[in-house]
């Protein structure tokens, strides 16, 4: 069994390639909920929803939110008579954000989820970090923000001073899942917004302690690949590069995977990490996604 610490972006454009290589019964994705909030009436999940979508073939890999040829009639009319929306949810991911939000007035988040992936036949397990409301706040310059707020309404463009969020109770099965899991992968998410969350769960860095963690790098060069990681690791005084993060994965991180264009770094990292391997983690296609997967899991195939 292995287990997938995830956010919305670079974790599930991996899980493409992992499903072709291993049995996605045997995958357990964890995944961050601390952007979770409710829009326009609906609950929404973003990481969750994005990793559900990869997993049965259904993701707007343009966008890696929403479902692909979505319609937006729903949102159209919404605009029109006036309400915020936000977010701009497609007519199908709405569908599925109201069934959730239904469930929840019934079930625990990660039993909503179990409902929705059974129904979507997906074969991997996906749990939710918690089930606990919480969600991350940005400080600014221009205030505190909600994660929304600052990324959509504010298009990531306010200097980010700090982010805060608080520890959470792992929901039933994470701890689990993570002590008998063969290998727990950290993929090239997002190390201060969607991995750390995870990791900061009550219990989760003991669990990690256990077993055989390896993480690749989200970032490559001194940029992330794509969103805001760049501006969150620097306001927590974190170095923008693969050695920035594996500095804050070292304590508990067997194996760390960076680019090419980042060898130069192996030897500072094996300073810190046991086994560091070089390789392409930019993946542009499939074919770079199932290359990858077959480096992470060489040895486990
Ligand atoms: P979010 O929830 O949308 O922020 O998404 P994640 O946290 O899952 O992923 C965001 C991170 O994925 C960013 O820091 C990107 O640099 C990284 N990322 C996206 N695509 C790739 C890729 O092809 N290769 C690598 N190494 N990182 C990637």
């Amino acid at each position: 069994m292995i287990s997938i610490l995830s956010g919305g972006t670079g974790t599930p454009k991996l899980l493409q390639g992992i499903i072709e290589i291993i049995n996605p019964a045997d995958i357990t994705v964890i995944v961050n909920t601390l952007e979770n909030n409710y829009f326009s009436g609906v609950y929404v999940a973003a990481d969750l929803d994005t990793v559900m979508y990869t997993l049965a073939g259904i993701i707007n890999q343009d966008t890696w939110y929403g479902i692909q040829g979505d319609t937006f009639i729903t949102h159209d009319t919404l605009k029109e008579i006036g309400c915020p929306e936000t977010l701009r949810i497609g007519d199908q991911d709405r569908g599925i954000k109201i069934q959730k939000t239904l469930l929840l007035d019934k079930y625990r988040l990660s039993e909503a989820v179990e409902i929705q992936r059974r129904k979507l036949g997906i074969k991997s397990k996906i749990l939710p970090m918690s089930d606990q409301d919480s969600q991350i706040i940005i400080h600014t310059d221009e205030g505190y923000m909600e994660f929304h707020q600052f990324l959509v309404e504010n298009q990531g463009q306010p200097n980010v001073l700090d982010l805060h969020y608080p520890e959470v109770k792992p929901a039933p099965g994470v701890i689990e899942s993570i002590e008998q899991s063969e290998m727990v992968l950290i993929g090239p998410s997002n190390p201060i917004t969607s991995v750390g969350p995870i990791i900061s769960g009550e219990g989760v860095l003991k669990a990690l302690k256990k077993v055989y963690v390896v993480a690749i790098s989200p970032i490559i060069g001194d940029n992330p690949f794509s969103g805001p990681a760049a501006k969150f690791m620097q306001a927590q005084g974190h170095e923008v590069s693969c050695l920035g993060v594996a500095k804050i994965y070292k304590d508990f991180l067997d194996k760390f995977i960076i680019d090419y264009k980042d060898a130069h770094y192996q030897k500072k990292i094996e300073k810190l990490i046991t086994e560091v391997m070089v390789t392409q983690t930019n993946m542009k296609n499939l074919e770079d996604k199932v290359m990858l997967a077959r480096s992470i899991f060489g040895e486990f195939l």
